[in-house]
This record gives structure tokens, C-alpha cells and sequence, in this order.
């Protein structure tokens, strides 16, 4: 591992001076805050950084209220705290159960809101540093093309990258009306959820569209209306203290036996978080039957593009979206 400075901010602006200061001398900063996911990134070799700048202690951990109903989260809360809070619970269950589906209880104690959204694709190459990934050494070509393909991606791979997304939370807020308060040199910046993750192309080294130096402070989660009514379920490969096989966020308003409205997000089968819209508007205005949700599903996974080590990828999907209707 290399050798890095370890510094404390005491607040946002001085996080931002570290981190911008840094830059300016050459040097490398990363923002650290639970650290489950970069400590163990630094320990292996596939990040390196000349400071660490904690911001973990900083005063972003509230969860309070929109005046549109919703609710504003800060950034370095912790997964379990949000997971448990009475608002998040009440209003949009879907964000809690998403959670609660991830990581382990001591992780969830550790780990943060804005590293959850910031965490990298758990690729068993790009963990392995002995190994072509260019996510990881840019240009160095892809171990999964034609390796271990359980994890690929259906939607959003490129020839140069088939990494999946590893979080849970994001499926959730992919499906909700979400906006990511960044602060950074030039002041706040407010980022629509669907335009924080990028999809890979040529440079899946860049995960988001962040700048280096900007630091989230808060997740809005505006929405919709009918979010109280939501789920999340998940199917992996043991029950506790596993990624999704595949996942899926719904929240759904019935009205007569007609679904009103529908947002659905989808996990583990694509390079970002996934807001399901072509199911979506299958199901909108139509009956609320398991064979319209069934239909809506298919019509989503007409765009993914399994490749041979994913043959059974797509009738994943199914299950966990079945379950989230049925209950
Ligand atoms: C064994 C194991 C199992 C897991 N299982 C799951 C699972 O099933 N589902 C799931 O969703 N997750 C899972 N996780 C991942 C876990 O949820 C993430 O490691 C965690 O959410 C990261 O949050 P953190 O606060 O620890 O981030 P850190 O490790 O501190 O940071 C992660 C990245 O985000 C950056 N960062 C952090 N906060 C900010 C900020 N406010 N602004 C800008 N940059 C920031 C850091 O610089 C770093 O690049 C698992 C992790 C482990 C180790
Ligand atoms: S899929 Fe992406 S992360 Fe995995 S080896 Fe290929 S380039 Fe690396």
C-alpha cells in the first residue's frame, strides 16, 4: 500500500480546501467516510491516494422534512440509521428495505449514504490487480467479456466494460425522484440521480459524473406521492450478506384494479441503476395482473443483451418482480 497523510476536516469548506489544495500540489486526495468500501480498495492496490480526508465526523448525518413531503437525507448518515428512521420507514419504505437487503449489520453501521451511492462494481477482476480491467488500468482490456460472467451487465455494457452496478440503495432511488447535493470549488451543484452514474463506454474508469474534488452533502428524495406504497426485493445467492443476482425497486398506485401509476428500478443487471421506463409505461393505465406485470418486465429486457455466461439472467428478473407485487 502506498503511504498516505490521514487529515480530519472539521467542516465542508475545509474538506474542499484539502481536497483542492491537494490537486494543486499534484497530489491525490480521496474523501473517506465509512470506509467500507475504500479502505479495502487502498489495502488491495486498486486505489491509491497521497491524502485521506475524513470526512465522516462532519455534520450531515439529519434526516428531515421537504415541504413537498419528501425528505432530505444527509450524506454521511449511516445506512442503518436511515434504514430505521420512522420518516424513511413511513414514506418511502422501498429506500429502507433496499438497505436493509445490503452488506451486514456492522457494515450498515459503518457505511454512509454517500459512499453507498459512490461504492465501485464488485467485479471479481477489478478487485483482483493481477488482472486486465479497465476500470481499474484504463486501456488494459476486460476479464469478464470472456471470464467470469455471472455479474454481467444485460443493459448498458460496453466493449470495453460489462460491470454491473453493486448497489442496492441506488435501485431504490433510481426508482424515486432523487436529486444529489454536491458541494465543490465552485460552490453547490445539483445533480438528478439518473445523471449521477455514468455508463461506461470508452472510459469506464469514470464511474459518475462528479468531479474529483466535489463532496456530496446531501440526497433529496422528493417522491413520487404514491411512494409509500413500495418494496424492494432482492434475489442473490444466500440470504444475508450477498449482491443481487438481480433486484427490484417498485412503487405502485392502484386504483380500481388499474395501475395509476408506476415507478420501478432494477438491480444487478445493469451498469448503473436502472429506472425501468418501458415497464413502466407498459403497466400505466393498464389492469394490475401479474400477466401485465409479467409483460411490462419483458418489455424492459427486450433492450438487455445477455452474453453467453449470462444465459439465465433475463428470467431472473421475473421472481423478485413478482413478489413485489404480490405483497
Ligand atoms: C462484505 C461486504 C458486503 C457488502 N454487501 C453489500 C450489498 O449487499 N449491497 C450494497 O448495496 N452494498 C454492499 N456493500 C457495500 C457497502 O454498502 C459500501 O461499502 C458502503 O455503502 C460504502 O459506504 P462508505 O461510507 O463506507 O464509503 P467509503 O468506503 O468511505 O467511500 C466509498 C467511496 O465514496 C467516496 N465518498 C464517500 N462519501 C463521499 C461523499 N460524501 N462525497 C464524495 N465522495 C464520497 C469515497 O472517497 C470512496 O471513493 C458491501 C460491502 C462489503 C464490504
Ligand atoms: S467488466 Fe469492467 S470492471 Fe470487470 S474486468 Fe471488465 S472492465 Fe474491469
Amino acid at each position: 500500500m502506498r503511504p498516505f497523510t490521514y487529515e480530519r476536516a472539521r467542516s465542508v469548506a475545509d474538506a474542499l480546501r484539502r481536497t483542492v489544495g491537494a490537486t494543486d500540489d499534484g497530489a491525490s486526495a480521496a474523501y473517506l467516510a465509512g470506509g467500507t468500501n475504500l479502505i479495502d480498495h487502498l489495502r488491495l492496490g486498486i486505489r491509491e491516494t497521497d491524502r485521506l480526508i475524513d470526512v465522516s465526523h462532519l455534520d450531515l448525518t439529519e434526516v428531515t422534512e421537504l415541504e413537498d413531503g419528501g425528505l432530505r437525507v444527509g450524506a454521511l448518515a449511516r445506512n442503518a440509521d436511515v434504514a430505521a428512521h420512522p420518516l424513511v420507514r413511513r414514506r418511502f419504505p422501498v429506500v429502507s428495505a433496499a438497505m436493509l437487503a445490503g452488506a451486514s449489520g456492522q457494515l450498515r453501521n459503518m457505511a454512509t449514504m454517500g459512499g453507498n451511492l459512490l461504492q465501485r462494481t464488485r467485479c471479481v477482476y477489478f478487485q483482483d490487480p493481477s488482472t486486465p480491467c479497465n476500470k481499474r488500468e484504463p486501456g488494459s482490456g476486460c476479464s469478464a467479456i470472456e471470464g467470469l460472467g455471472t455479474y454481467n451487465a444485460l443493459i448498458g455494457a460496453s466493449d470495453a466494460c460489462v460491470a454491473v452496478h453493486p448497489s442496492d440503495l441506488c435501485v431504490a432511488l433510481a426508482a424515486l425522484d432523487v436529486t444529489v447535493v454536491v458541494e465543490g470549488p465552485l460552490g453547490e451543484r445539483r445533480i438528478d440521480f439518473a445523471d449521477l452514474h455514468r455508463l461506461p463506454g470508452d472510459h469506464p474508469e469514470q464511474d459518475t459524473t462528479l468531479d474529483r474534488s466535489e463532496l456530496i452533502t446531501t440526497i433529496e428524495i422528493a417522491g413520487p406521492g404514491f411512494a409509500g406504497h413500495s418494496r424492494y426485493r432482492k434475489l442473490r445467492e444466500r440470504a444475508s450478506y450477498a449482491f443481487a443476482t438481480v433486484s427490484v425497486a417498485a412503487a405502485l398506485d392502484v386504483q380500481d384494479g388499474r395501475v395509476a401509476d408506476v415507478r420501478l428500478g432494477l438491480g444487478g443487471v445493469a451498469h448503473r441503476p436502472h429506472r425501468a421506463r418501458r415497464a413502466e409505461d407498459a403497466l400505466r393505465g393498464g389492469p394490475a395482473t401479474h400477466e401485465a406485470y409479467a409483460a411490462a418486465i419483458a418489455a424492459e429486457l427486450e433492450q438487455a443483451r445477455p452474453v453467453p455466461t449470462t444465459p439465465t439472467r433475463c428470467s431472473s428478473c421475473s421472481a423478485p418482480s413478482r413478489r413485489c407485487w404480490t405483497r
